[in-house]
């Protein structure tokens, strides 16, 4: 339990540097990417200057990106949160997702009967699959299996404090497990800090986990990690469900409470 505080306020307070930089970071890049692109309308067509304010516009674009994770990860972006099924979310998401990854690694999708409704930013949930889905494909070279699920669950008190926040009741739980190579204990504390990356450097970034971290919390979610070194990984990530009126079932129930008073 007190290695888990410590971890989520050290996470807090990267965040809240990370945070800050990436803010004062995109003003400064959006100056550049606002002068520069004047300087682009104003040179005349096949001026030698041409080519080298494409790259400079190219380059500030790919910042532009980097700070948008790393606001992600701090919370400070802006999100639309609305009740989604995040089975719809999976099913539309299988397509894509088994375009990247290659065919050696078998994908299994398996969704919990009936819709599981969060209030969630779908795209940034689409996201938080998307780069586990990345990382596990990552850890299987050699190829494996690839297993995304959801459940219902309900979680205890006793869950709840041990990770130090949120409250008890019905969650849905999606799992994302492969059979990679996993991870040693000292790989496993960082996975989630912004630019850790055991990645050759091009490869990773060392933002896709810090961004699913960030984006769980903002959904007053939880995350967990399992893994073991030779034989996978597995990611449980855990957000509150939101009860949606089931329409003409719930309105038998209200006459009926209504007619015995
Ligand atoms: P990146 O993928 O750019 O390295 P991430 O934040 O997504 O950044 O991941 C950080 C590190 O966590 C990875 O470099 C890798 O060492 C480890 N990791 C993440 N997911 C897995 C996985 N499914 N299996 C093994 N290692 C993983």
């Amino acid at each position: 339990l007190e290695h888990q505080l410590t971890q989520s306020q050290k996470m807090e307070a990267i965040g809240t540097l990370t945070g800050g930089i990436a803010h004062d970071f995109n003003n400064i890049l959006t100056a550049i990417i606002g002068y520069s692109t004047m300087m682009q309308v104003q040179l005349e067509e096949g001026h030698p200057l041409q080519g080298k304010v494409s790259e400079i516009l190219r380059a500030s674009e790919r910042a532009a990106n980097l700070t948008r994770s790393l606001l992600a990860y701090s919370r400070k972006q802006v999100t639309n949160p609305a009740p989604v099924g995040l089975n719809a979310i999976l099913v539309n998401l299988e397509v894509m997702l088994r375009r990247l990854i290659p065919e050696h690694i078998e994908v299994r999708i398996q969704v919990e009967d009936g819709e599981l409704s969060v209030l969630a930013d779908s795209g940034q949930i689409e996201q938080v699959i998307m780069n586990l889905a990345v990382n596990a494909r990552d850890a299987m070279a050699g190829g494996g299996i690839l297993s995304i699920s959801t459940n219902r669950i309900m979680l205890d008190q006793d869950f709840i404090s041990a990770h130090g926040y949120g409250v008890p009741g019905s969650y849905a739980l999606i799992t994302v497990a492969d059979t990679g190579v996993g991870m040693d204990e000292k790989t496993k504390d960082r996975i989630f800090e912004p630019f850790f990356t055991t990645k050759e450097p091009g490869k990773g970034t060392g933002l896709g986990l810090a961004m699913v971290y960030g984006i769980v919390k903002q959904h007053s979610g939880f995350i967990n990690c399992y893994s073991e070194v030779g034989h996978g990984t597995v990611f449980r990530l855990y957000f509150p469900l939101i009860d949606l009126p089931a329409p003409s079932e719930n309105i038998t129930v209200d006459d009926s409470v209504h007619g015995g008073e």
